[in-house]
């Protein structure tokens, strides 16, 4: 397709500072740009991964960072987890708390290990007003459970949604944010995709969770570049097009994290009203001017 005709498209969820990416990233970044990808939100979900988040964030000016502790990753939270991750978040400017949760699919980290830090995150996000990025696997009624705990979080993105009849339930009665990509491509989600459809437009998100979940065709990494492909192969459940969903995605996407003030995401979004003056109030790239003054210290 021309590249002049497709519409901008934010990756809410890649993990761009893996290993994966790191002989030819530049070469992805000027790639992705190409595909119209104008903003990617790198999630770093470990003490390690907030270090290479911010450092990918300083080199690249259209990529934001959020962070937070993954459930697998419990087990680093030191006692010293919320002043850290604090301190992380606000050097940062980052967009939002995670990715954190539940993640039942191992035995280890133990469910006590795993709640004391998704708590101590959710927290957070409730004192910072960030919304929070949850990973979720063989857990949906843990997280509601939990969930359920904190009425007045900033809004809750669902990433890489997967899960019950029960889960999709809640998530549009709590007016979740549902993470798609190339997970729901694939041959053998024919129930998610049933899952999908009934998810509101407003709500959803582009994302690729690179170099994980790559749609079919496209090799073992995932990268920004394909998600058009993955956006071309979802709208049909939403009876869109393509162009359609990608411009939907972005001004969710704007409206939830805010925005790199180019001029091609304020084209995206310039005729959609419900999101006006959330563009308007957030058009400073979050990242680039940090709330509280400091250094990095994690
Ligand atoms: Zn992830």
């Amino acid at each position: 397709m021309d590249s002049a005709r497709v519409p901008p498209i934010i990756d809410t969820h890649a993990h761009l500072d893996d290993a994966a990416f790191a002989h030819d990233l530049d070469a992805v970044m000027e790639a992705s740009r190409a595909a119209g990808v104008c903003q990617v939100i790198n999630i770093g979900y470990s003490p390690a991964t907030w270090l290479s988040s911010r450092a990918l964030q300083d080199q690249y000016p259209h990529v934001g960072v959020a962070l937070g502790l993954h459930p697998q990753n419990a087990g680093e939270s030191g006692p010293e987890l919320a002043r850290d991750l604090l301190r992380a978040l606000r050097d940062s400017g980052a967009v939002a708390v995670g990715e954190t949760g539940f993640d039942f699919a191992r035995s280890q980290p133990e469910f006590k290990e795993q709640e004391h830090a998704f708590r101590i995150q959710l927290e957070i996000a409730s004192s910072e007003g960030l919304p929070t990025i949850i990973h979720q696997r063989d857990a949906a009624d843990a997280l509601t459970a939990e969930l359920d705990r904190w009425p007045n979080l900033a809004p809750i993105v669902l990433h890489s949604f997967d899960g019950t009849d029960l889960l999709a339930d809640w998530a549009i009665e709590r007016g979740c944010y549902v993470g798609i990509g190339g997970l729901a491509t694939r041959p053998r989600s024919e129930k998610l995709r049933g899952l999908l459809k009934r998810m509101p437009v407003d709500r959803l998100l582009l994302e690729t969770d690179a170099p994980y979940l790559p749609p079919p065709g496209v090799g073992k990494r995932n990268s920004p570049v394909n998600l058009r492909v993955i956006a071309g192969i979802l709208a049909p459940l939403w009876h869109l097009t393509a162009e359609e969903l990608c411009r939907a995605t972005t001004a969710n996407a704007v409206a939830l994290f805010g925005s790199i003030s180019t001029g091609q995401v304020t084209e995206a979004t310039k005729n959609d009203q419900r999101h006006e003056s959330s563009i308007t109030d957030r058009h400073v790239k979050p990242g680039k001017a940090p709330r509280t003054p400091g250094t990095a210290t994690v």
